[in-house]
């Protein structure tokens, strides 16, 4: 809180022939928190947090950045190579990414090391092999070989036992510990409450309530704004 903005929105629409998915979106992101951008189905998440990420520009509106900022998205789904190892998983983004040879020895090091692990000493064996918590932790790990200021994370508890979505969004607010930028789309408002410093309610494609977990009043605007009451 208080940090310098990395990402500012202004004005941001986007539209998918006929459908408007995002409808005039102001947001500015700071640094080295965890945003939640909380929403049920179809709320627009997924297409505002291609937008953050930089990956989807949007029909309408300007996405700006003070200064450059690297960013990587963890897309819905996860998006794994499942056939691969885990080492090769974190591999094929290196080379995505164009890190090659020593660096990229450090950066699957580090990435390695920011797995728990039980992940991190199976390295060779298939992604698949991975339960799906673990698995949703590689796609972050695979995410932290870029070295991103700004991490996209789109609906990490999905799929997941309950115990284990505590340990993925430990893990993730662990990065902004670390100054990396997050944010997190979510559909439960709940969750969103407990692991963001500030959470953006999406209704619509419209910005319902913007606030603070830490505000006691911010919890009831917040679920009001979820089902769409103004
Ligand atoms: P979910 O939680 O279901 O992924 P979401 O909150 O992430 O939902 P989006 O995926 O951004 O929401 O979708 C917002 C709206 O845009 C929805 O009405 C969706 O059907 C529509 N939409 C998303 N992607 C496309 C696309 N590629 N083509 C057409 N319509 C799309």
């Amino acid at each position: 809180a208080g940090a310098e903005p990395v990402l500012s929105l202004t004005g941001v629409t986007h539209r998918y022939g006929g459908v408007t998915a995002l409808d005039g979106i102001d947001l500015v992101v700071r640094g080295g928190a965890v945003l939640a951008v909380v929403g049920a189905n179809g709320a627009g998440k997924s297409t505002l947090g291609q937008i953050l990420h930089g990956s989807l520009t949007p029909t309408a509106g300007e996405r700006t950045v003070p200064e450059p900022v690297r960013s990587s998205l963890v897309p819905e789904g996860r998006a794994l190579f499942r056939s691969l190892s885990v080492r090769e998983n974190l591999e094929v983004a290196g080379y995505a990414a164009g890190v090659k040879g020593r660096e990229l020895r450090s950066r699957i090091d580090d990435a390695a090391e920011w797995l728990p692990e039980r992940v991190r000493t199976r390295l060779g064996l298939p992604a698949a092999a991975l339960s799906g918590g673990e698995q949703q932790l590689l796609a972050v790990a695979r995410a932290l070989i870029a070295d991103p200021r700004l991490v996209v994370v789109d609906e990490p508890a999905l799929g997941l036992a309950p115990a284990l979505v505590d340990e993925v969004y430990g893990r993730i607010a662990g990065l902004a510990e670390d100054g990396v930028t997050v944010v997190v789309l979510e559909q439960l408002l709940t969750r969103a409450l407990t692991v963001a410093h500030e959470v953006v309610v999406l209704h619509e494609g419209v910005i319902g309530a913007t606030g603070s977990p830490e505000d006691p009043s911010f919890a009831v605007r917040a679920e009001r704004a979820y089902f769409g009451a103004s």
